[in-house]
């Protein structure tokens, strides 16, 4: 058999989630999103809040529940379609094949059981180990995501854990079954500054231990800096800019890119310097996720699902719009080499629209 060394662990091609507004009207909070991650590759996405980065998550692992549905699209998975997928089959690669870590750990964990416990149930439930190789298993698994006294920690219940042990103690339950693909919600994102560190930290590592592929979902562009090898950057509902990391800092096209970037401030004058492709040591990193490194500097606001304007949907927000923004829709066009935006400044115009742009 021809090997495919190219071959995408996860194709995401034309994904459109739909939710049915209070109005009975249908609004896509992803839409036409396609984007792959090699394996062992880390893509991040990125964008503010309600731009649909969760939406487009729940919709791989088809947990999108009603008022939503997945309107249209494929969900390509190594060799598999996960949109056309029966529910017991895709139970069997929920959790198993693909694990998902969310930004709120007690989401994931129950109240009412032990840490260990859960693990144990988790292993088992996957047919992994049962009794005394679930329960040896179960603290390796704590121990590998780096809690101390991991015996001890076993037995105890959720709330009597910190924050950073609950997202470690969620991360150990997501990599029982050692799923191929992780997929990280805002993984640091209610964590203090120095766990989110430590947190990052353990990610990276894991991703070596582990073999993982990530898909690693972040409003942090401190944490892309640090972990990602490629960055798909949303925006009401759309992907609007497609590109290696180190593009994406030192030539980011979209201009809402470029208001993300211009958000992180940097000891030596140049943004994309100091959170270029070597990335930030710790502490500096640290301090970027929790003040500026959010992106909360470009005036206004991602609009509500159901408002958006016709043209594309920054248009309001844009600096450097101009005539056929506000009407027409941008193509995906190339910026560069393995870059690709939704931007008229980048081409894709209307042949109703002006042909001179302006820059
Ligand atoms: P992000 O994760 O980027 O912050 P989401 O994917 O959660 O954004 O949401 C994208 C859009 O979809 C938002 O406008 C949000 O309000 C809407 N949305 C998400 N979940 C639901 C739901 N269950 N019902 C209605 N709208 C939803
Ligand atoms: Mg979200």
């Amino acid at each position: 058999m021809k090997s495919q060394p190219d071959a995408p662990l996860l194709a995401v091609e034309h994904l459109t989630t739909v939710f049915t507004l209070g109005d009975g009207r249908e609004a896509a909070a992803v839409n036409d999103v396609s984007f792959s991650i090699a394996k062992g590759e880390t893509l991040a996405l990125v964008g503010e809040s309600g731009s649909g980065k969760s939406v487009t998550a729940l919709s791989i692992i088809r947990l999108v529940l009603p008022p939503g549905r997945i309107a249209s699209g494929r969900i390509g998975f190594d060799g598999q379609q996960l949109e056309t997928l029966g529910e017991s089959a895709m139970r069997a690669i929920r959790g198993r094949r693909i694990g998902f870590v969310f930004q709120e750990p007690m989401a994931a964990l129950d109240p009412v059981y032990t840490i260990g416990y859960q693990i144990r149930e988790t292993l088992a439930a996957h047919g992994l180990a049962r009794g005394a190789a679930g329960k040896k298993r179960a603290i390796e698994l704590l121990d590998a995501v780096r809690v101390p006294d991991p015996a001890r920690r076993a037995r105890e219940y959720p709330h009597q854990l910190s924050g950073g042990l609950r997202q470690r103690a969620m991360i150990a339950l997501a990599l029982c079954a050692e799923p191929s693909l992780l997929i990280a919600d805002e993984p640091t994102t209610a964590l203090d500054v120095t766990v989110q560190a430590e947190v990052l930290d353990l990610l990276r590592d894991l991703r070596r231990t582990f073999n993982l592929t990530l898909l690693l979902i972040t409003h942090d562009l401190g944490v892309v800096a640090e972990m990602a090898d490629r960055v798909a950057v949303m925006y009401g509902g759309r992907i609007v800019e497609d590109a290696p990391v180190r593009t994406i800092f030192s030539s980011p096209a979209h201009p809402y890119t470029r208001g993300l970037i211009a958000c992180v401030p940097s000891a030596s004058g140049s943004p994309a310097e100091a959170v270029g492709p070597s990335g930030l040591p710790a502490e500096a990193m640290g301090s970027l996720g929790a003040k500026a490194g959010r992106l909360v500097a470009i005036p206004g606001t991602v609009p509500a699902l159901g408002q958006l304007p016709p043209g594309c949907a920054f248009a309001p927000r844009c600096d450097r719009r101009f005539e056929p923004c506000d009407a027409h829709e941008p193509p995906a066009v190339r910026a560069g080499d393995d870059h690709t935006v939704r931007c008229f400044l980048f081409g894709g115009m209307p042949s109703s629209a002006p042909r001179e742009i302006r820059r």
